[in-house]
This record gives structure tokens, C-alpha cells and sequence, in this order.
């Protein structure tokens, strides 16, 4: 084992810690809180409070980083997810609310752009939506989505990651849907970084949209936030606690902790007063010096890249058929045979290994290289 901490508690449990270069991963953690977020978090665990009322409390600190009507903490964006598609079949209706997953209404069909199909759409259909898409795998235009919206739609759904399509654009489509009265809703789970998007896409035009709070932000692992029009929170709201309903709502399995309430909002309101800039450079610095140390040679190119919609400035490495070491899946397990292990992304198309930075502690990149170039060697 390098230097890296292996702290107390780990270690009666018997796990180690690991190398993270492949990002704000649930697999591997989500991120490191800060202390402020953990004393504030501590802080909260000392007194008993009425839980609906720091809902609120915390709902109004969103809304105003958001510039949205309203907001909520959600268990992570994967519960804000079921909660907005949950909130646009029923409104505030308490029958229906006691209904789901088996709501007894038409009004339940969810709409999807073809192309942004993803790991996490299942989340929508947890309330009991059915998801229908429109467009093919590569390719929309709006006539796509005049053909399938209907008295059946209950809402438009738009997914953002890294890797997958902008279909028509948060504008177009909130346009479409909004003629039908039809709202739109945005897993936009880990597009922050930039700080600007807590906000932009509900000023294009999102009637709710949905954030991890374990991501970027480096609040608790499993907390989220939904940000977006008053009434449709509202029935997210009442969907994950309605302490007077006779039996518990489906959003019962996904409540938030005081704790975690409180360590969500002290995230947030850090993350949008950090200064992003240093952040950023930052992680360039880490990146570069990866470049720098295990430079490119025959078969294999080393590249510094940052583009705002992936995850801060990484190194990534290319191979092409000149390359006579081991192939792109090798390397990755000997990064994780190290001890620690090292955990890369492997991002694209053409088997190229991401190393990403954004969690990576000081000294790690240093780790990383010197793993990289006796492997490579
Ligand atoms: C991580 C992720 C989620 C799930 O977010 P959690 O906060 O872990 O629940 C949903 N959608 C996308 C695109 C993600 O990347």
C-alpha cells in the first residue's frame, strides 16, 4: 500500500481505499465531502426538527440558487427522477398519489428522445410511467415529436450526460411540449460543473429539472435536488412524504435524513461561491502533469483535453495499430492490480483510457503516471 490514507474505520472493516480517476462515480464514492458540509452535517444530528418544515426551509435556499419557482432535496437525482415523473401523473391529487405505481388515469405516458435512452431512464417508469420514444437512435426533428405527444402525454423527458445526443435542445423541445401544456423534465445529474447550469436550462424553458448532490457539488452521496415550477414540486413533494395519507407514498423508500437535508444545502451554497476558476485549473495542472510524465510514443498518444461538457481537463491516452504493448483492457487491470487500485474511465469509441481528475487527491497524479509508465514500458 502507497501513501495513500487508509482510514481507521476502513480498515476494521477490511476494504480499502481506492484511486479514483474516473470521476464523480457512485461506483466509487460519489465525491469527498468538504468538513464545512460534514460539521454542518454533525451539526444537524444533535436535535430532533419537524422534517416538512426544513423541507421548506431548504426547498427556499434551492429555489433561489436555482432561480426557480421552487425546490427539494431528493435521496439523489435517481429519486428526483421517479419524483418529478411521479409529481406529472398525479399533481397534488391524493387519490392518485395513493395509487401509484398503478395510477388509474390514461395520463401516464412519458416522452423520450430515441438518442438519449440511457442507463438511468428507468427511473421515470418507477412511478409507473410508461416511457414511449420518439425519434430514432441518431437522428430527431420536431415533426418526431408533434407525432407522438397526445391526451396520453403526462410529460417530455430530456437526459444529459457527456456521452449522449442534445436531440432537439432543452429550448426546442420545452417549446413543443409546452404547446401541448405538457411539462418538461431534465436528468441533468452530473452537468456541474459549470455552476451556470443549476439554472440555465429552467431558463430555457425545464418545468423541472433534476440534479445528484453527490456529484460535482460534493454534497452527500445520496442526496439530489429537484429544482422547477411551484406546483409540479409541490407533487413530487407529496409523493415522497405525505405523513397524513393513510398508507405511505411510493417516494416513502427515498427520504432524505436531516443530515443529509442539511449537508445538500451547505454543499450547494459552497459550490456556487468556490471560485471555479482555480478549481479548474486545478485539475488542469493534474492533468497536464500526467501528460507531461507519461508522454506519448509509438502506437500511443497522450492528450491533455478539457471541454466544459466532460467532467473537467483530462488525460487521455489513444492507441493505434503501431501500439505493440498491452491492449487498452490489460492496462486497465493492471491500474486496478496496483495497490491501491487505480480506477480509470474508459470513455470513447476507440478504447482509449480517460483519466479524470476531478477526485483525484494531491499526490495521486503522481501515482498514476509512475503505474502508467511501468506498465507501458
Ligand atoms: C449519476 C447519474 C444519475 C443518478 O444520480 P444519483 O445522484 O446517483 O442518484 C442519473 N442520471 C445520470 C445521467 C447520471 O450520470
Amino acid at each position: 500500500m502507497s501513501n495513500i490514507l487508509w482510514p481507521e474505520i476502513y480498515k476494521k472493516l477490511g476494504v480499502k481505499p481506492v484511486i479514483n480517476a474516473r470521476s464523480w462515480v457512485t461506483h466509487l464514492g460519489g465525491s469527498l465531502m468538504p468538513r464545512e458540509v460534514l460539521s454542518a452535517m454533525e451539526e444537524a444530528s444533535k436535535s430532533f426538527v419537524d422534517i416538512v418544515e426544513l423541507h421548506k426551509s431548504a426547498g427556499k435556499i434551492i429555489s433561489k440558487i436555482c432561480k426557480s419557482e421552487s425546490g427539494l432535496v431528493t435521496a439523489g437525482c435517481a429519486a428526483a427522477q421517479v419524483l418529478m415523473s411521479a409529481g406529472c401523473i398525479t399533481g397534488t391529487d391524493k387519490k392518485l398519489i395513493s395509487e401509484l405505481p398503478n395510477p388509474s388515469t390514461h395520463k401516464k405516458e412519458i416522452l423520450i428522445f430515441k438518442g438519449q435512452r440511457n442507463h438511468y431512464d428507468k427511473n421515470f417508469e418507477m412511478s409507473g410511467a410508461v416511457l414511449k420514444e420518439f425519434g430514432d437512435e441518431s437522428d430527431v426533428s420536431p415533426k418526431d415529436l408533434y407525432q407522438k405527444i397526445d391526451e396520453k402525454t403526462c410529460a417530455v423527458a430530456f437526459a444529459m450526460s457527456p456521452f449522449l445526443s442534445t436531440g432537439l435542445g432543452v429550448l426546442e423541445t420545452a417549446k413543443i411540449a409546452h404547446e401541448f401544456n405538457v411539462p418538461l423534465i431534465i436528468d441533468a445529474s452530473a452537468v456541474l460543473p459549470p455552476v451556470e447550469n443549476l439554472y440555465r436550462f429552467i431558463d430555457q424553458g425545464a418545468d423541472l429539472i433534476a440534479f445528484s448532490g453527490g456529484k460535482g457539488i460534493r454534497g452527500p452521496q445520496d442526496t439530489g435536488i429537484l429544482a422547477g415550477n411551484k406546483d409540479l414540486v409541490d407533487a413530487a413533494f407529496e409523493n415522497m412524504i405525505c405523513f397524513d395519507s393513510p398508507k405511505a407514498t411510493i417516494g416513502r423508500s427515498m427520504k432524505v435524513s436531516k443530515e443529509g437535508i442539511v449537508g445538500l444545502v451547505t454543499a450547494l451554497e459552497m459550490f456556487i461561491d468556490s471560485d471555479q476558476d482555480a478549481i479548474w485549473d486545478s485539475w488542469r495542472q493534474k492533468a497536464q502533469f500526467i501528460v507531461e510524465h507519461v508522454s506519448s510514443r509509438a502506437g500511443l498518444t497522450i492528450k491533455l483535453e478539457e471541454n466544459e461538457d466532460r467532467q473537467g481537463p483530462q488525460a487521455v491516452l489513444y492507441f493505434d495499430n503501431m501500439w505493440k504493448g498491452l491492449n487498452s483492457e490489460e492496462i486497465r487491470e493492471s491500474l486496478l492490480d496496483n495497490d491501491p487500485s487505480i480506477y480509470v474511465g474508459a470513455g470513447g469509441v476507440s478504447g482509449e483510457i480517460n483519466i479524470v481528475v476531478v477526485n483525484l487527491q494531491d499526490g495521486e497524479e503522481k501515482i498514476i503516471s509512475d503505474k502508467l509508465n511501468e506498465i507501458l514500458n
